[in-house]
């Protein structure tokens, strides 16, 4: 057992991110200290929200219930995030940990607005126009804390912009460290994912933003051995997902609604449908509201460019997914779904787009089988094997195994505990 357990994500940290260690020293020394598993398979659909469910469950989508980033909204700008802890339908790790009796904190960490996390910053922002970031943020989180972290740091964030707002994480998480010793530490760092979807996967600004995150790992070890607990405290470095560069976006509710699956009024707001694709920018459900038409839709939507593979239940329950989409339709490499009505069908994303809403250079998404786009894992601490690598493991495996380092349970998991990783098996 580890007294205390540091979980650091590292969004869209890809396999591919960990075989040139020369700039990433603290990355290398953990690694060195303890085991790393070189490809981690993500969860369909392969998105934040989801991964860190089933980071923290043990579970796929379709069981924990947070099977996409966004709500079903159609027509919706801008969709509600699963924001709120109360959408999660199976115990957490931090669930555990608190019956446990032991000290809980999360730094921006999905789907933990009122979670009963100790201390709290959410990760959750302002979609209606009446409501403010402030507000939302306490609101969703630990009030005094995240009051207290503001105080102290808040002049190094500009809002979500990044990498400020990591910069900012940073300082809280090592804060809390010296201060406040909890026993589980959960935070989620988005500086690389941001830059990868502005400018893509191999750009020099996502290769910026790991070296930036090699430092902040760094500085939150110094903190521990600082504050007396180095020795026990295990380390899990790890990535949800990895991304895959795009150039073309498909927008399958324009076809839907020119087959007459989808109403709209004269102000273009959708007031009926029959089958609605929710996009998960690499791959799209497709809601129906009665299966006798998944037939057609299915021939309809193959002939759309850039569509890979369309598939139907229970083949898409067995991936992990939502078990009440009609279908799921896979992108090829380059080709990302927006849910938008209005638009080309299928349209060349230009270099002066990327940017502005729903515009990216690189996204994720995809069916975690998909080839380069494993993600990764590295755990060092007291209980864990030296200079020791594996090849394969899943994301669902992390948490009964992050559970195991600090002596608790998640029972009936779909993953397992990864017991080779442990010195003492
Ligand atoms: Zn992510």
């Amino acid at each position: 057992m580890s007294r205390y357990l540091v979980v650091l994500s590292l969004d869209a940290l890809g396999a591919e991110d960990l075989e040139d260690l020369s700039e990433l020293d603290a990355l290398a020394e953990l690694m060195e200290k303890g085991v790393h598993i070189k490809q981690v398979e993500s969860i369909y659909p392969s998105l934040t929200y989801p991964a860190h469910t089933s980071i923290i469950t043990g579970h796929y989508p379709k069981t924990h219930g947070i099977v996409n980033n966004t709500k079903i909204e159609p027509g919706k700008a801008s969709p509600d995030w699963f924001w709120f802890k109360k959408s999660i339908r199976v115990p957490t790790l931090y669930d555990k940990a608190k019956e446990a009796g032991l000290k809980t904190a999360a730094f921006l960490w999905p789907v933990a607005a009122k979670s009963g996390i100790d201390h709290n910053i959410a990760e959750i922002f302002p979609n209606r126009f009446w409501l403010n970031q402030v507000m939302v943020s306490l609101w969703g989180s630990s009030p005094r804390f995240l009051l207290e972290m503001n105080k102290k740091y808040g002049h190094l964030r500009k809002g979500i912009h990044q990498p400020e707002l990591d910069h900012f994480l940073t300082e809280a998480v090592i804060d809390t460290i010296l201060h406040k010793q909890p026993e589980l530490l959960l935070a989620h760092f988005v500086d690389m994912d941001s830059m990868r979807h502005a400018y893509g996967v191999r750009s020099k600004e996502a290769k910026a933003a790991l070296k930036r995150h090699n430092t902040r790992v760094r500085r939150i070890v110094e903190a521990t051995k600082e504050a007396g607990i180095y020795q026990d405290t295990t380390f899990v470095i790890l990535g949800d997902h990895y991304q895959i560069d795009v150039d073309t976006a498909i927008r399958l509710n324009v076809r839907l609604q020119e087959l007459g699956y989808i109403k709209t009024n004269q102000n273009g707001e959708v007031v009926s449908w029959q089958a609605y694709a929710k996009s998960a920018d690499g791959s799209s459900y497709i809601y129906c509201e009665d299966t006798a038409i998944r037939q057609i839709l299915q021939q309809e939507l193959r002939k759309v460019e850039g569509v890979e593979r369309i598939l139907i239940q229970p083949e898409i329950a067995e991936k992990g997914a939502d078990p009440a989409a009609c279908l799921m339709v896979e992108g090829k490499p380059g080709y990302f779904f927006m849910e938008q009505l209005n638009g080309p069908l299928v349209e060349k994303v230009s270099p002066e787009k990327v940017g502005e809403p729903d515009y990216y250079k690189a996204v994720h998404g995809y069916d975690p089988k998909k080839e380069n786009y494993q993600t990764t894992l590295v755990i060092a601490g007291p209980e864990i094997k030296q200079q020791t690598v594996f090849e394969k493991a899943r994301l669902i495996d992390e948490g009964p195994t992050f559970a195991r380092i600090l002596g608790l349970e998640l029972p009936e998991t779909e993953g397992r505990v990864l017991e080779e990783i442990f010195i003492t098996q």
